[in-house]
């Protein structure tokens, strides 16, 4: 009979040794996708996960810096340090690589097998509650992303934030998979590389450890946000920002984006504005797409004469100038307030 070769590697109790390994150093002290137990003065355990994008280090960060200084954390943690091979590149993901943010429902292969083997261990074992740290990749506030909207999720998300975005699809995310087993929030902390994001991720963590139970929130306090639809780019369409062209906008590229959006992220934007110029039909450039998939392109862009403008007033998020993450995952999503009753 042939061995089951196992993807996920377990680590109970790792030497203190680990948390002075920077993420690229990671893969070659742990051979791969790592989940590590480590017993703190309280049960049931936090689950925090990482690295599920190589390059969005500030988790393993403040983890590592926690930890150091205690090696017995006020709670179990049950840890999983996710694309080790993108981040010893620190890189989002490798080419031709599945995200290993994509692949917690329905995924086949390696990644379906690392999935399942993870989710087998979180099924085992009560929880406490679960956190997904992830860096922001475009300019963006730092927020809480919810997939499922209940007192606890929102108590979860105001421990770190006031906006919160309720996101429905895509489907494959870590966050909705935990949330059957327990109040699960995913956190984009800010940008890579700024020292704030490891830092508002530290003080996040030493939050989560002085929690006796979970907290509640209405949502009173929360600015809670609801994707409405995602834009992305063609895969067959070359394209560029106006900002990156000097000013060249009439290139022969087949889309130019306005890389204005960027800088308001999470600010409403009125009907009418500027968004790309295209010389090719629109339907053949962009693509929008709503929760459940449809093409809604229509219903918030328009195009004439080459000029791609906004067709209703929309809240952008997640834009991105990232040309890797606008080809892996999308342009940006487009947010509506969910306004209390
Ligand atoms: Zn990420």
């Amino acid at each position: 009979m042939a061995a089951v070769v196992s993807a996920l590697n377990v680590l109970r109790n790792p030497d203190a040794e680990l948390f002075q390994c920077p993420s690229t150093a990671l893969l070659a002290k742990l051979g791969g996708p790592t989940l590590l137990y480590i017993q703190g003065e309280q049960d049931p355990p936090l689950f925090i996960s990482t690295l599920l994008h190589g390059n969005e280090t500030s988790g393993w960060a403040a983890l590592s810096q926690y930890l150091s200084h205690n090696p017995k954390p006020k709670r179990s943690l049950i840890i999983f340090l996710g694309n080790l091979t993108a981040a010893a590149q620190s890189v989002r993901s490798l080419p031709g690589q599945v995200d290993y943010n994509r692949i917690w429902k329905d995924a086949t292969g390696y990644e379906g097998g690392l999935a399942a083997e993870l989710m087998a261990h979180l099924q085992a074992t009560e929880l406490f509650a679960a956190l997904d740290i992830h860096n922001n990749t475009g300019r963006n506030p730092h927020y809480s992303v919810l997939t499922s909207i209940t007192p606890e999720s929102m108590g979860l998300a105001y421990l770190f934030s006031d906006k919160a975005i309720y996101v429905e699809e895509p489907d494959t995310v870590m966050t909705r998979a935990v949330h059957t087993l327990c109040p699960a929030t995913t956190i984009e902390v800010g940008p890579v590389g700024d020292l704030q994001s490891d830092i508002r991720t530290f003080e996040l963590l030493q939050r989560y450890m002085d929690l006796q139970e979970i907290p509640q929130q209405d949502r009173s306090n929360l600015r809670l946000y609801q994707a409405v639809g995602r834009i992305h780019v063609m895969d067959d369409i070359d394209f560029d920002f106006a900002d990156e062209m000097n000013g060249a906008r009439l290139a022969t590229d087949d889309l130019i984006l306005t890389a204005g959006m960027e800088a308001v992220n999470f600010h409403a934007v009125p009907a009418g504005t500027e968004f790309a110029f295209t010389r090719r039909p629109l339907h053949h450039t962009l693509r929008v797409v709503d929760p459940s998939h449809k093409d809604v392109t229509d219903t918030f862009l328009t195009e004439l004469h080459g000029d791609v403008s906004l067709q209703r007033n929309v809240i952008p998020a997640m834009y991105t100038l990232d040309h890797d993450v606008i080809r892996q995952d999308c342009l940006c999503y487009l947010l509506e307030e969910i306004v209390m009753r």
